[in-house]
Order: structure tokens, then sequence, then C-alpha cells
């Protein structure tokens, strides 16, 4: 049976009860954090936690966990929870009030909840067994706040769900200007020339805690250029490569853009490179 942590204590989810009042279920006022962990080791903890804390203080929610606490909760989870591929997911919602109203409430304590579900495995860096998304393209339709972990995801979810009406993986996002921002759950890579680049941090998208430690580790290599600029989608259609990245998926290629193939419509060698790279360092971090 799967053990959760709810308010301090660890039970079964069957007996995770959380009130209908809970801001997090009445306005999605809260965030959230996954943390990928595989055979027992956290990838990118204390970034996960320095971004989590970030994102209560933008949204001026208090919590007196420590980065020790966080992490007993985590490692709890994966020793109850089959310690294999697993995605920690870890919520904070400002509480319960007696009633609905907008502002912020000053006297309700933060709802903390965590989870462990299964993910994948870290792929062989090996372009020829490696399975690459399918992917469309959508002009983001999201709010201007998006470097927040925000449990608030509808206009993800509703991004993500046009793509599965689709048939497709995931659907990659531009502004109005036609510029690449995201994808509605994952940062986004293109490779041109061996140039690898990907959109600068700004309020357009999620500050990925992947695609961090991926810039990190490829500058540190300094096998290949990486460039944080803006990206028009003339540039994505004309890619080599496209890379898609998250803490529950890692580097994912994807290989066909609107129906289109991606370079030469396989897996390319500057994916399998990175991949090679991004396995053997992610434990630094
Ligand atoms: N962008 C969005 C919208 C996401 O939801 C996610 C992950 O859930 C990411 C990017 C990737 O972030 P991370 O690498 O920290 O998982």
């Amino acid at each position: 049976m799967t053990t959760v942590y709810l308010d301090g204590k660890f039970m079964p989810m069957s007996e995770a009860k959380i009130s209908p009042m809970d801001r997090g279920f009445l306005f999605g006022d809260g965030v959230y954090e996954v943390i990928p962990s595989h055979s027992g080791k956290p990838v990118g903890f204390l970034q996960h936690m320095d971004r989590l804390k970030k994102n209560l203080a933008e949204i001026e929610i208090k919590v007196t966990m420590s980065d020790a606490d966080w992490r007993l909760v985590a490692e709890s989870l994966m020793a109850e929870n089959g310690n294999g591929c697993l995605g920690i997911y870890i919520h904070v919602s400002r509480g319960a009030d007696i009633t609905r109203f907008h502002a912020y409430p000053e006297h309700i304590k933060p709802t903390i909840f965590a989870f462990a579900f299964d993910i994948p495995e870290t792929p062989e860096p090996d372009k020829n067994t490696v399975k690459g998304y399918k992917v469309v393209s959508a002009e983001d339709m999201r709010w201007k706040r998006c470097h927040i972990k925000s449990t608030s995801l509808l206009g993800n979810v509703m991004h993500f769900q046009n793509g599965q009406e689709r048939g497709v993986h995931e659907t990659i996002l531009y502004n109005r200007l036609n510029e690449l921002t995201e994808a509605s759950s994952c940062n986004v890579f293109i490779v041109k020339n061996e140039v690898v680049a990907t959109p600068p941090l700004d309020n357009q998208l999620l500050p990925g805690v992947t695609r961090n430690m991926l810039i990190d580790i490829l500058r540190k290599e300094a096998v290949l250029e990486i460039q944080e600029r803006i990206i028009n989608m003339a540039e994505v259609r004309s890619a080599d490569e496209i890379w898609l990245t998250s803490s529950s998926r890692g580097v994912v290629p994807v290989v066909e853009l609107d129906g289109k193939q991606v370079g030469n419509g396989n897996v390319g060698d500057i994916w399998q490179l990175a991949q090679a790279l991004f396995s053997a360092h992610k434990f630094d971090y």
C-alpha cells in the first residue's frame, strides 16, 4: 500500500484526508516540487529545496521545515515505496480556512502533503534504443508567472491534453512573438550545427532543475557550445535536434514536431552525448 506524508505524519494514502476548504483545492493556492530519485539516491535535492523556498516566499507561505526535515520526509517515502526510480512529490498549500475569501488569511496553517510515484528509468545513452517523443506546438495561453511552480496547473493541463488528443507526448509552447517558451510540463532545448540553445529564464517558463543541471554539466564538460537566448519557432522547426527536460523524464529526444520529422527523423548524436554526460554527473547535484 502506498504510504504518504500529510502534515507531519506518514499514513496509507487511503487515510490521508484534506479539508474541502483547503485553499489548494479551492484556489490552487500552493506550490509544489517533484524530486527524482534513482536507486534510493535523490537527484538535485538542494536545487529543488532552493526553488521550493523561493516559491514559498514569492506567494508568502511560511513553512518551518528545514532542508534536513524535507530530506527525512523524502528518504522515508523512498524507503516505504521501494527505492526504485521514484518522483517525490511535495505539495504545500496555504491551508484550510472556514470561509472562501480570496485574500491570504493570516491565521491558518499550511497543508503539507508528499507522496512517491514511479518514474521511468534513465535511458541508456544510445540513440538506437531510446524512444523519441512526438510533439505538437501551440501558442502559450498560460499566465505571466510561469516561473512559479504553482499548483494552479489548469493552463498546463489543457496544453498537455491538447497533445494527448492529437496523439503525441507533449505540447511545445510559443509566445505572441512566436518565441519558444517551454512545454506544458518540461523545458525545451534545440540543437543546430552542434550548438545547444534553450530560452533564457524569465516569467514565461519554469526554472527547471533538470535544465539547470544539464546546462551546468555541458558547460563544465566544455565539449559543446551552450546558449541561453531567445529562440523563435522558425529555428525550432529547422533544428537538427529538440530535447525536453524534466525531473521525472530526464532528457528526452523529440523526433517529430507538428507531424514533421525533427532533423533526419532519428534521435541525434548530440542527444546521445548529452545523455551520457547527464547520466554520469546527475548525482553530483
Ligand atoms: N516546465 C514545466 C511547466 C514543468 O511542469 C516542469 C516540471 O514539472 C519543468 C519545466 C521541468 O522542471 P524540472 O526539471 O525542475 O522538473
